[in-house]
């Protein structure tokens, strides 16, 4: 009798939070992304697939204009992750695109 009770309980429970779940304001775009500044690399690291992957790649950095682009798609944005196939650090521009995730307080 008294798990039946507990049960009845626990299964309101679940679904009133299951509707509170439903009616709350969810993020329209995501607010964590990777982005992979360049293909450029100083290593050749004998696990990397770079060198086979590369070939395909019509550019080695991403422009500027592309990070623009990319901070106007995702306007949650709090954090971004640079990784990808290259080592971000050699970017020509590295300076400037991290001012411009600073200038919108995007944490990298
Ligand atoms: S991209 Fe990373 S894993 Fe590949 S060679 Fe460079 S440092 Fe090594």
């Amino acid at each position: 009798m008294f798990i039946s009770i507990q049960r009845k309980i626990q299964k309101a429970l679940f679904h009133w939070r299951l509707r509170g779940f439903q009616t709350r304001e969810l993020p329209t775009a995501p607010t964590d992304i990777q982005l992979e500044p360049t293909v450029r690399c100083n290593l050749h690291c004998v696990t990397c697939s770079r060198d086979t992957v590369i070939g395909s790649y019509k550019k080695t950095d991403l422009e500027l204009c592309d990070v623009d682009k990319i901070l106007s798609l995702f306007p949650h944005l709090k954090s971004v992750k640079l990784q990808g196939l290259g080592e971000p650090l050699l970017h020509p521009q590295i300076a400037e695109m991290l001012r411009m995730f600073k200038d919108r307080n995007v944490r990298v």
